[in-house]
C-alpha cells in the first residue's frame, strides 16, 4: 500500500529506524519530532549486537558493515581471588557478539533516514490521539498536526503508549545499572580485546567490553547492575521512570558505588571502572514494561516505547531495528493500513513479551538473588545459566530471531 503521512515521535534509534521503514514501505511524507537539540550521538556509551542478529539486519538493510565495531568471541565470569590483580575466571562462554558505540551507530543509522523527511529537533510532542481513520499529534508549543499514522518511537516514558494504555507504566525492578566508559588499557591481558568480562560480587555484576571511541581508537565501556544502598530513600525516588544522567549522580550514591568496586573487584577490573571520569558515569534504573498490543487505532508503538526488557539480555536496540524491518515487511505485503496494523502487532508483541520475561528471569538471578559466585564451579555455572533460558523466550539471548515474511 503506497502513501499516507506518518508522525515518528522520538528520533533516537527507534525513530531513526521507523522513518526509514516508512519510506520503504511507502509512505509519502513522513515527520520526526525529537524533543532533544544537537547531536543525541554525544550522549551513549555501549551497545552489544548478536552476530545472528546483525547478519539479519543487515539482510533487511538496517545495519551495514561500515558502522564502526569491535568483535566479541567469550564472555569470562570474573570473581576477586585475594590479591590476584586480574582475579579467578569462574566461567567461559561464546559471546558471538558486536560491540557497538551507541553514538556511532545512532549516527549511522540518522543518515539514513532519507532527504525528503522533515526531521524536527527540539520539538516536543505533548500528545496524541487516534480517531476514526487517522491521529494528531499536540506540540509543547499548543500547536496541532494531522496524520494517518503515529509511531511511538519515544522511549521508556512514551506519550504515545500514555494515550494508548493510560494505566500501564514501566515497573521499578529494584535495582539500578551505573554505567560508564574509560580510557582502553594498554595492557589487556591477551585475548582480552575480544573478550566480555563479566566481574560478579554478592548482589550484581558488572559487564565490561571494549567499544569504538569514535576516533581511531576505543574505550572500554562498564555497566554494574546492584540495589541501591539500603536506607538511601532511592528505592521510592526511582519507582518514578527517571535516569540520572552525567554529572547529575549523588555524590553520597557515587562513593558508595566506587567503595562496593573497590571492595569486591580484583584491583585490575576496579581500575578499568574506577578510573572513569565520575562526572561522566550516569545511573539508569532498570525497569520491566510490556503492553497488551503494539497497535491502537492509528497509534502504533516501536523500540522501548513498546517493552523495556531489562539489559541483561543484550537486545534493546536489536529489538528497536527489528520493529523497523517487520513495519517494512508487513506494509509491503500489506493492502490496507488495517493489514498492515494487524501484521505488524501479531509479529512483534509476542516477541516484545517474551523478551521481558527472559530479561526479567535474568536480573533476578544475576542481580536480585546472585548465587554464591566464589563458590560456584564451571559445571554449575552453566546448569544455573540453562536454568535462565528456559521457557518460550529460551534462546532469546541477545534477541530473538527476526521473521521475515
Ligand atoms: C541519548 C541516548 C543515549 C543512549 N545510550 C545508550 C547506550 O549507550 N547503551 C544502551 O544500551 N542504550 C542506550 N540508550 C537507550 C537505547 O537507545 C534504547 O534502549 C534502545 O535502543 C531503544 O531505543 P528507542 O529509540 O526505542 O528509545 P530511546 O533511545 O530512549 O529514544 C527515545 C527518543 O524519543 C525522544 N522523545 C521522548 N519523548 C518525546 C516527546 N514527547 N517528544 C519528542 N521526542 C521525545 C527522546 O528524546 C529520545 O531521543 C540511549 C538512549 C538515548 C536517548
Amino acid at each position: 500500500m503506497g502513501g499516507g503521512r506518518v508522525a515518528v515521535v522520538g528520533g533516537s534509534i527507534a525513530g531513526c529506524a521507523m522513518a526509514l521503514a516508512a519510506y520503504r514501505g511507502g509512505a509519502r511524507k513522513v515527520t520526526v519530532f525529537e524533543r532533544a537539540g544537537g547531536e543525541l550521538r554525544d550522549r551513549g556509551v555501549g551497545i552489544g549486537v548478536h552476530d545472528d542478529r546483525f547478519a539479519e539486519l543487515e539482510a533487511a538493510g538496517y545495519m551495514t558493515r561500515s558502522m564502526p565495531w569491535v568483535p566479541l568471541s567469550r564472555r569470562l565470569w570474573t570473581v576477586r581471588d585475594g590479591g590476584s590483580d586480574l582475579g579467578r575466571t569462574m566461567a567461559r562462554q561464546p559471546f558471538p557478539f558486536r560491540a557497538y558505540n551507541w553514538g556511532s551507530l545512532w549516527s549511522e543509522l540518522r543518515q539514513r533516514v532519507p532527504d525528503g523527511t522533515d526531521f524536527r529537533p527540539e520539538t516536543d510532542v505533548a500528545e496524541v490521539s487516534t480517531e476514526a481513520g487517522g491521529a494528531s499529534v499536540r506540540l509543547a508549543d499548543g500547536t496541532a498536526e494531522d496524520f494517518d499514522l503515529v509511531i511511538g518511537a519515544d522511549g521508556y516514558r512514551s506519550v504515545v503508549r500514555r494515550a494508548m494504555f493510560p494505566r500501564l507504566a514501566p515497573a521499578y525492578a529494584g535495582y539500578l545499572g551505573w554505567r560508564g566508559t574509560s580510557e582502553a588499557p594498554a595492557d589487556l591481558p591477551e585475548g582480552g580485546h575480544e573478550e566480555a568480562r563479566t566481574v560478579v560480587f554478592p548482589g550484581g555484576h558488572c559487564m565490561m567490553y571494549l567499544i569504538p571511541d569514535r576516533k581511531e581508537g576505543h574505550r572500554m565501556n562498564w555497566v554494574l547492575y546492584t540495589r541501591p544502598p539500603a536506607g538511601s530513600g532511592l528505592d521510592a525516588e526511582l519507582r518514578t521512570p527517571t535516569s540520572l544522567p552525567p554529572g547529575k549522580v549523588a555524590a553520597g550514591l557515587t562513593s558508595y558505588l566506587r567503595g562496593l568496586v573497590a571492595e569486591h573487584f580484583p584491583p585490575y577490573w576496579a581500575d578499568c571502572v574506577l578510573r572513569s571520569p565520575e562526572d561522566r558515569t550516569f545511573i539508569q534504573p532498570i525497569y520491566d514494561l510490556e503492553v497488551p498490543s503494539y497497535v491502537r487505532g492509528r497509534l502504533m508503538l516501536a523500540g522501548d516505547a513498546a517493552t523495556v526488557a531489562r539489559p541483561h539480555i543484550g537486545a534493546g536496540s536489536v529489538k528497536a531495528l527489528q520493529d523497523a524491518a517487520a513495519l517494512e515487511s508487513a506494509w509491503r505485503s500489506g493492502g490496507s493500513w488495517q493489514e498492515i496494523l494487524t501484521a505488524y502487532d501479531e509479529g512483534r508483541s509476542t516477541v516484545g513479551t517474551q523478551m521481558v520475561g527472559l530479561a526479567r528471569r535474568m536480573g533476578e538471578e544475576q542481580v536480585v538473588r546472585t548465587p554464591d559466585w566464589q563458590a560456584m564451579r564451571e559445571p554449575d555455572f552453566h546448569a544455573w545459566w540453562d536454568g535462565q533460558n528456559r521457557g518460550p523466550a529460551s534462546g532469546g539471548f541477545g534477541g530473538q530471531a527476526l521473521r521475515r515474511d
